[in-house]
């Protein structure tokens, strides 16, 4: 047993623990992180090295989420017909904004991406849209 620095008990034992992690409502499991862990908080001190492994794959998984809304969002500017210079004189963003969402470099505002997902479902609103903008 060790002592936890989080809540002072010594309730930190050894193990091998599946981690989990959500990022944009999907979920990754990290498997058998090794470490200490302690019962009566959630504190988690990982074992040397798997600190290492857990920050890499969580990277990969971000980055894979984060590529396939970017086209997720290609799909639907190509539904809409719209290139990418079109699609940022749409929805702001300045000229490289789709260039940079689609490739996951960047991430569009929480509106872009709702008005978006509307226009999937509704393509024939796009017009409305122009005639706002
Ligand atoms: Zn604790």
């Amino acid at each position: 047993m060790k002592t936890c620095p989080s809540c002072g008990t010594a309730d930190m034992g050894f193990d091998s623990r599946d981690i989990p992690f959500n990022y944009k409502g999907e979920r990754l499991i990290v498997e058998q992180i090794r470490g200490w862990f302690c019962s009566t908080c959630s504190e988690a001190l990982f074992d040397d090295g798997e600190g290492g492994r857990y920050a890499a794959e969580i990277d990969h998984f971000v980055k894979m989420i984060d590529s396939t809304q970017g086209e997720d969002l290609r799909r639907i500017r190509r539904k809409l017909h719209l290139s990418q210079k079109e699609a940022a004189q749409l929805f702001g963003g300045g000229v490289n904004a789709f260039s940079e969402y689609e490739r996951g470099v960047t991430k569009p505002a929480k509106s872009t991406l709702l008005l978006l997902k509307i226009l999937d479902k509704h393509p024939d609103l796009v017009e409305e849209v122009r005639r706002y903008a």
